[in-house]
């Protein structure tokens, strides 16, 4: 595995010793629901003791976007969420977070289609310095990248020669989500012109910023151009799992040791149930439905253990629409709908 190269990041941000990848023990069995906590792995020790008032003053994620790669609405459908959102101009920007340090630096989690209008939602968690008009090549501090997909890198061309012409913004992907973009065209030209400064993460490597650790871990989904992962993203007080994108419950044996620590999950809710996609061949889905995870994951909610928030929601998806059937029982069950804006503090 030499393409697991290190490069400069170490230089850039700092890193700490890799901790061991997760255990294959761990990964033979999907989760189901699972009161035993004698299977659990123990959660990793709290970095800081910092009291509960000082909660809001530390690292926060903020949901820059919802909905699944396409957006709402998705150009050409004429259902009716779409034609309303049309009509209203209310759409959803497609699926992006942002951890935002108290020293101001602030780190987006893809880059969506979206990025010119969901960087204004950053622009207040900034430090001084970068609010000025005359920073405008450094709007962030960094970009870590989920996959290859429209959705969650398309944005990385608003960075370039014909638009924002960044100063060497941190990319952070797997090594083939690197190669991609070092090696074609247009992104290669990112590059080149130094817009963008490529960093490849190696599985579950610590990449520190500020008080919070994040790290890359692979999740099972489509791979035409690259493999995908979801970042674990460990603050002083809760550690947040973002899964934009991944495979059905089935298909994700090692689930249970993803989930192992994690306080926040924003996981990919693309599809609400079968009854979305009519004719459709529920084992030929590619995500998996809320309806699946609630029933999966209801025990942990009801305990307090673990606050999942739905995300990455397709046009179809009911849980877009406020007072929605799904989203009544999605919420009365314990569970969240990811709402632009929104902070959840680590
Ligand atoms: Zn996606
Ligand atoms: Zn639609
Ligand atoms: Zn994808």
């Amino acid at each position: 595995m030499a393409a697991w190269s290190l490069g400069v990041m170490a230089l850039v941000l700092g890193c700490r010793d890799p901790s061991p990848p997760l255990t294959a023990e761990a990964d033979i069995e999907p989760l189901v629901e699972d009161t035993s906590p004698s299977v659990e792995p123990v959660p990793p020790p709290r970095t800081s003791t910092r009291d509960e008032a000082s909660i809001a003053t530390g690292p926060r994620l903020r949901v820059l976007g919802v909905a699944q790669d396409a957006g709402v609405p998705q150009l050409g459908c004429r259902c009716p969420r779409c034609e309303r959102a049309r009509a209203k101009g209310d759409g959803s920007f497609a699926a992006s977070i942002a951890l935002a340090n108290p020293d101001g630096h602030v780190y987006l989690f893809d880059a969506s289609p979206d990025i010119g209008d969901q960087l204004p939602l950053v622009r207040s968690l900034l430090n001084v310095d970068r609010r000025d008009a005359a920073r405008v090549r450094r709007p962030v501090d960094g970009i870590f990248l989920t996959h290859g997909h429209m959705g969650h890198y398309a944005g990385l061309l608003q960075l370039g020669f014909e638009a924002a012409h960044t100063d060497a913004i941190p990319v952070f992907g797997t090594p083939r989500m690197v190669e991609l973009l070092s090696t074609q065209a247009p992104w290669s030209q990112l590059v080149e012109k130094r817009e963008i400064a490529v960093h490849t993460l190696t599985e579950n490597m610590p990449t520190q910023v500020g008080d919070v650790t994040v790290r890359a871990v692979t999740v099972p989904h489509r791979a035409e151009f690259t493999d995908t992962v979801g970042y674990r993203i460990e603050g002083p007080r809760k550690t947040a799992l973002y899964l934009p994108d991944v495979a059905r419950w089935e298909q994700v044996p090692k689930m249970r040791a993803l989930l192992a620590g994690v306080d926040l999950l924003l996981l990919d809710g693309t599809f609400y149930s079968g009854d979305e996609l009519p004719g459709r061949d529920l084992s030929q889905i590619g995500h998996p439905l809320v309806t699946d995870s609630m029933a999966r994951l209801q025990s942990r909610v009801d305990s307090g253990a673990l606050e999942v928030v739905f995300i990455h929601l397709n046009h179809s998806n009911p849980l877009l629409e406020e007072g929605s059937p799904a989203r009544v029982e999605v919420t009365s069950r314990g569970f969240k709908v990811a709402e632009r804006g929104a902070d959840f503090w680590l």
